[in-house]
């Protein structure tokens, strides 16, 4: 439920509009220059935060409110408070302050019991060119005590005031993000206009009975709330995009994306999959017997989401989310064994050549206990062997087939493909996971027809909001455990002045046999940038205090063949140390590397930060992650290194990142596909995000394909909102 306020404006019966919702879409498209008020040149510099439409501006809600509702006399505010005052300009002059080497802008304001300046010390010319002597202002900002008895404000937040609008002058202020040069009083004066002209084509298409059961106001409602509270408003709540409008906005937003997820999930569960056999065979029998330990809570859980799709009739499409190390090769695994035993091809695609390779490695022996013909197949092997493995793979003669792209480059048919597991899968991005699945899907032979299921594995755990996001098309499993015995990485910071004490302790690790990665924010020196670089520091490194070992490099800029080379080395052990940038690979293996040390550790994200130490830690060594700062710089920097230190869970440090950064950082919005929201802060509306996607649930399954008459609005909605974003081609 949401929490109704005292001060709220009375739910509104929801009014059956005349309006359509086709003609209230194209009504709010309109372009903003056609706002009263807002000319070619506004509109233009509207345009760079993103406000094209009316709907855009409407939706650009105010990011803060002031408390206005208290107009003080000059004579009664307090030193240390903020504070609103009203009265008239009597002094504005340029004044240079030779210490300061520039000029300064003061102002005096009287309203009659006493004065107040204004102080103004770097003031932007279209912050104040329109002040003047002689005019009426309504000043607000933090009270100072100036010189003497005199009090002031520095850079006051001001509003001119004419001779008609003296009315409005106590009230919540709504403050905007707005272009420079824009004033605010304009960015309020346009939303009051859209508001006026275009409130009408805002009502909620939410059906009834949910706007009832969740306690929504309408569009309209609470689009005036938020841009013009009434003085009765909470103010708390309004601060906090709690107040039951907001509220009801952030619903309406996440209702009709999780509805489109929802939609474009039960097309795929119409297409016709492959229908596995319920019951263990006798090769699942055969591997978990032989099985040398006992599969954790969070693997039997997913193993049997996994059957349970599987069994099914329609295509499983399923993520399974866990850390590095949670035991999801052996989970994909049995999942391929259950598909190789129903007479079906089990086919595992990589990232790169190494991560393929080492997958065939772990799981060959697997396979040949159980008598499954396995090949591995990528793009750098022998032209002759691709072809000999090509044609096994195409006569079924092979069950079980390891990957890279080179699978599905060469156009290589799999007649009884069954299922396919995606390894790394946020490696591809979303457009290339698509992309695979549709190629994995037409290149089966026979199973043509009928898709076969699909299993996306991935280490980069992202928090479940953002997974009902991103994924909410997917079934989504979380291996939120790790096998018992694990040793932390026990994770200590250095100031950058302390670095020899922390290329001690990667000594000490090297001196046992054992390997380190030095990690660096860059390949090469930078001249905008005062940071440490890898290629550079590889060569200090190798001739200063690592000169007794052999020190390796790789970064981005070198192609994936060299990448793969120098892998290679440090895997065999021939490399002791490798410099790197964040390029190391995800989800590589190295059980004898016991120690990473990161340079510029304050640079980094959480997530990035969590990936790298995942890199250690692998073997039955202690191991040790080794962050280097620059002084924590930032209070987030500080937060984050402390975040570090003591959280080892991927889910907790990932729902920390969310929260430091928000969505749009977190996962960097362009390379994510991540639809851009115009107002959710997913950490802090993920309830809302529940509730709207369990009502988008409930209502999708009375109404799969949304035929009724209650759904037709809704399809329209969906149709404009989230149409081309969801790639929805085929509703409305
Ligand atoms: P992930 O793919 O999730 O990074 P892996 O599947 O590679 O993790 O598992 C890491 C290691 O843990 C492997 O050596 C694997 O054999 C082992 N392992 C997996 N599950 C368990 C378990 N339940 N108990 C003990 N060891 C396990
Ligand atoms: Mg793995």
């Amino acid at each position: 439920m949401m929490r109704e306020e005292t001060s709220s404006p009375q739910s509104s019966n929801y009014l059956i509009t005349r309006i359509s919702p086709e003609t209230c879409f194209r009504s709010l498209r309109d372009p903003l220059r056609f706002l009263k008020g807002v000319g070619p040149k506004r509109a233009a510099q509207l345009e760079t935060l993103g406000l094209s439409s009316v709907e855009d501006l409407l939706y650009h809600l105010p990011f803060r409110y002031e408390d206005r509702r208290t107009i003080r006399r000059i004579r009664e505010v307090t030193i240390g408070a903020e504070e609103s005052v009203i009265g008239q300009l009597v002094r504005l002059e340029k004044k240079f302050i030779p210490k300061r080497r520039r000029q300064i802008l003061l102002g005096t304001l009287t309203d009659g019991t006493g004065n107040l300046t204004l102080v103004w010390y770097h003031a932007a010319p279209y912050l104040v060119n329109g002040l003047a002597r002689g005019q009426a202002l309504v000043v607000h900002g933090k009270v100072e005590r100036g010189l003497g008895s005199e009090k002031r404000i520095v850079h006051p937040d001001f509003e001119i005031v004419g001779p008609g609008d003296a009315e409005d002058k106590e009230r919540i202020l709504p403050i905007y993000f707005r272009p420079g040069g824009v004033p605010l009083g304009s960015m309020r004066r346009w939303l009051a206009e859209a508001l006026a002209e275009y409130a009408r084509f805002l009502p909620s298409f939410i059906p009834e009975s949910i706007a009832q059961r969740k306690g929504l106001l309408d569009l309209k409602q609470s689009m005036s709330h938020v841009h013009h509270p009434p003085k009765t408003a909470d103010l708390i709540a309004l601060n906090r995009f709690t107040s039951a409008a907001h509220r009801s906005i952030l619903f309406d937003e996440f209702f009709y994306l999780q509805l489109g997820l929802g939609l474009r999930r039960k097309y795929r569960s119409l297409s016709e999959g492959i229908s596995f056999s319920e019951t263990a065979g006798k090769l699942t029998k055969q591997m978990r017997g032989s099985l040398s330990f006992h599969l954790t809570k969070a693997q039997e859980r997913t193993l049997a989401e996994i059957y349970c799709d599987m069994q099914s009739s329609g295509p499983m499409q399923r993520l399974v989310q866990g850390d590095v190390g949670s035991g999801k090769t052996i989970v994909a695994w049995l999942a391929s064994v259950r598909a190789i035993e129903n007479g079906f091809q089990a086919v595992w695609m990589a990232p790169t050549e190494i991560l393929a390779e080492q997958h065939f490695q772990n799981l060959q022996g697997f396979a040949a206990a159980l008598s499954v013909p396995c090949a591995l197949l990528m793009g750098s092997l022998p032209a002759r062997v691709k072809k000999e493995t090509a044609t096994r793979i195409e006569n079924g003669e092979v069950a079980f087939v390891v990957g890279t792209h080179a699978l599905i480059q060469e156009g290589i048919r799999i007649p009884r493909m069954g299922l396919g597991v995606i390894d790394e899968q946020h490696r591809f991005g979303v457009m290339q996971r698509r992309t695979l699945q549709r190629l994995l899907s037409e290149n089966s032979g026979e199973t043509a027809l009928r898709q076969p299921d699909i299993l996306l594995l991935s280490a980069t755990p992202i928090p479940r909001s953002l997974a009902m996001v991103l994924y909410g098309d997917l079934e989504i499993s979380f291996m939120d455990e790790m096998p018992p015995g694990r040793l932390p990485v026990l994770t200590r910071l250095f100031h950058e002045k302390n670095r020899a004490a922390a290329y001690e302790q990667v000594r000490q690790e090297v001196l046992k046999n054992r390997q380190a990665y030095v990690v660096y924010p860059l390949v090469e020196a930078s001249e905008r940038l005062q940071l440490r670089d890898a290629t550079r520091m590889a060569e200090e490194l190798s001739r200063g205090v690592f000169k007794e070992f052999h020190v390796g490099l790789i970064h981005g800029r070198m192609n994936s063949e060299e990448k793969e080379r120098v892998m290679r080395r440090f895997k065999d052990g021939s490399l002791q140390i490798l410099v790197a940038t964040t390029v190391i690979e995800v989800g590589i293996d190295i059980p004898n590397a016991s120690v990473i040390l990161i340079e510029h550790a304050e640079r980094f994200g959480l997530s990035q930060l969590h990936q790298l130490r995942g890199r250690v830690g692998r073997g039955s060594h202690s191991s040790q992650c080794l962050l280097v700062h620059y002084g924590a710089g930032s209070e987030n920097a500080a937060q984050r290194l402390a975040v570090m230190e003591k959280e080892h869970s991927g889910f907790k440090i990932a729902e920390a990142d969310l929260k430091l950064r928000g969505p749009g950082d977190f996962l960097g919005t362009r390379q994510s596909g991540l639809p851009d929201f115009r107002l959710a802060n997913l950490a802090r509306d993920s309830q809302i995000l529940f509730n709207a996607r369990q009502e988008a649930m409930e209502w999708l399954a009375q109404d799969p394909s949304l035929e009724s008459a209650e759904s037709a609005p809704l399809k329209t909605v969906l149709k404009y909102r989230w149409g081309q974003r969801l790639e929805l081609g085929s509703i409305g």
